[in-house]
């Protein structure tokens, strides 16, 4: 029996129906009402929702509302869909585009700020609204449905820019499209010879693990190689269903790797953390990225320091399997990009020894080689890419460069 389908008002929909993801689009908690029908909450919660949904929407499918435990206090899952009173805590840093992802924005609905890769934003719509959204200025109002006109003019820029060799596509959440609408976005990228890599960014292994139909993994595996991008948040989610919906995309071939964000009370705990990442390989899902939460607009009770990702990171590295070890990013505001952090293992360096600590704090020297000739550069093809891409400090690698001087970009007018 499915553990949300105990819960009183779906204790008589049949398993088809539960099984059928539309059903499950269609009967999404979507207000107050619907929340107090399903789960009974306390009063405090039901002024929580009606604080926030005056700023954001909300929408939680049936099946991970009854993943919800009211009885615990610091239900990951509650934290994460139910909409609450902090949400209209807006903080001074609050910003509505964080990452800047419109700035770099060469047609509506597509980010190129990398040099080989670009965002695709598809639609606006989601199965449910995370509380912790970094896309609320896109998501966290209304449904916006895939635009073909736009999606052209994103296909016309990809097309001239022989560069791009991977694509994202997001949103919102694309699965929450038609097979044939998803068809027709992937088919349209796959026609690009120079598109190597497809990712599909998705939360709806973790939301609606139904959604992956027979005939939608057929539809996919058509487009291959084409990469499952997730976001589970806390080893709760990790259930029988999304089990089962991570196994059929892994035996068809999909890899599919997670990025989780750094939650305060969900996962802001080196044991949650590795217990999550340890359970994702279990189901085969590599863990690619830990975020850190962004400055959106209306999440700051989210948000951690920094230093609670870099000790975190501390107590992952080494003492677990390195699979289980996602890299642990800041997206600058401003557009910055994400820049990796981690602990610091390197304590010292000379001309011909570096000196280490380890995760248990044993400190070793590696000697440096002696004579050390490589093959970087000797290819002049080589030569000429690296001087031709060469951006930021890898620019001072290379020999005509020796100044690295800012350039105009910056959020802030006062310390350009
Ligand atoms: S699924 Fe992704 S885009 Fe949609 S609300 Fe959640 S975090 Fe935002």
């Amino acid at each position: 029996m499915d553990k949300a389908k105990e819960k009183k008002p779906f204790a008589g929909v049949p398993h088809h129906q539960w099984n059928d993801w539309q059903w499950q689009i269609r009967n999404r908690l979507a207000n107050i009402d619907d929340v107090i029908r399903v789960l009974d909450p306390s009063q405090e919660i039901i002024q929580g929702i009606r604080i926030a949904v005056k700023y954001f929407r909300m929408a939680i499918t049936p099946y991970y509302a009854g993943l919800i435990d009211l009885d615990d206090p610091y239900c990951p899952i509650k934290a994460q869909a139910i909409p609450s009173a902090h949400e209209a805590e807006f903080s001074e840093d609050d910003m509505v585009d964080p990452l800047e992802e419109n700035h770099d924005s060469p047609v509506p609905g597509l980010t190129h700020r990398y040099p080989d890769r670009v965002l695709l934003l598809v639609t606006g719509t989601c199965s449910g609204y995370c509380r912790h959204c970094t896309r609320r200025r896109l998501v966290g109002t209304v449904d916006l449905d895939f635009d073909p006109d736009r999606f052209q003019k994103a296909i016309d820029y990809i097309v001239t820019h022989p560069e791009i060799r991977d694509v994202v596509v997001s949103g919102g959440d694309p699965l929450t499209m038609s097979d044939e609408q998803i068809e027709q976005i992937l088919k349209a990228l796959r026609s690009i010879p120079h598109v190597e890599i497809i990712r599909l960014g998705t939360r709806t292994p973790v939301v609606l693990p139904m959604r992956f139909t027979p005939e939608l993994i057929e539809m996919l595996r058509k487009y291959q190689p084409l990469y499952i991008a997730t976001h589970f948040n806390h080893a709760r989610e990790i259930t029988p269903e999304s089990t089962k919906a991570c196994a059929v995309l892994a035996d068809k071939g999909f890899p599919i790797v997670n990025q989780t964000v750094l939650l305060r009370n969900v996962n802001d705990c080196p044991h949650v953390m590795k217990q999550l990442n340890q359970k994702l390989l279990t189901i085969r899902v590599m863990p690619y990225y830990l975020y850190q939460c962004d400055p959106s607009r209306g999440i700051s009770h989210f948000r951690t320091s920094i230093g609670k990702g870099v000790h975190i990171m501390e107590a992952l590295r080494g003492h677990t399997s390195g699979l289980a070890v996602p890299a642990f990013v800041v997206d600058l505001p401003g557009g910055g990009g994400k820049t990796p952090l981690m602990p610091n293992y390197l304590l010292a360096r000379s001309d011909d020894r570096a000196v280490f600590r380890n995760y248990e704090g044993a400190i070793t020297v590696y000697m440096e080689p002696h004579r050390w000739d490589g093959i970087c550069g000797h290819d002049p093809a080589c030569s000429q890419e690296r001087y031709r891409t060469q951006k930021g400090p890898g620019m001072l690698m290379t020999k005509p460069h020796t100044v690295l001087e800012p350039q105009k970009r910056s959020i802030d007018p006062e310390i350009v």
